[in-house]
């Protein structure tokens, strides 16, 4: 699913209307097999921008979802064990949230959530996105094993 718009302006001078702002829209779907995930989509933000055309912008990559989370960091094994386990420690699975009174058992998943944020906004200069030597984008799943979607959302000129 994508769609490319041009953001008309008026310009008195010439009389003319110029394409001053452009803006691009995305949807990355996800169904993990673990309730648990953690999945590298740079290459898709990257693809993205590619697509939009913008050369000076930004990049804004958010989980549309209260269980999931986008982030940046390193793009290493060991590291996203350690993410996995400091979020565990932080906002264990357990029977007794107040949130499971309405019948939900995704307590930990939603305070999981929170904690590494839903969006991230990434500089796009010279028609790249323009990140750091490690930054890495991720899309980390606190309720898996079911349709979850991320929106990727272009501006720029
Ligand atoms: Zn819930």
């Amino acid at each position: 699913m994508a769609n490319l718009n041009d953001v008309r302006h008026y310009c008195q001078a010439h009389g003319c209307y110029a394409s001053l702002v452009k803006s691009h829209t995305e949807y990355l779907k996800f169904h993990t097999k673990k309730h648990r995930d953690y999945i590298h989509i740079t290459p898709q933000v990257e693809a993205a921008v590619k697509k939009s055309g913008v050369e000076e912008g930004l990049a804004f990559v958010s989980a549309m979802h209260i269980t999931a989370a986008v982030y940046v960091n390193d793009h290493e094994s060991g590291l996203i064990q350690d993410i996995d386990e400091w979020l565990e420690k932080l906002a264990p699975f357990r029977e007794d949230y107040r949130h499971h009174r309405t019948g939900e058992d995704n307590g930990d998943s939603h305070l999981k959530s929170l904690l590494l944020h839903q969006s991230v906004t990434l500089p796009i200069t010279k028609g790249e996105l323009d990140l750091g030597t490690w930054q890495r984008i991720f899309y980390a799943e606190f309720d898996g094993q079911r349709e979850k979607r991320v929106i990727i959302k272009i501006i720029g000129a």
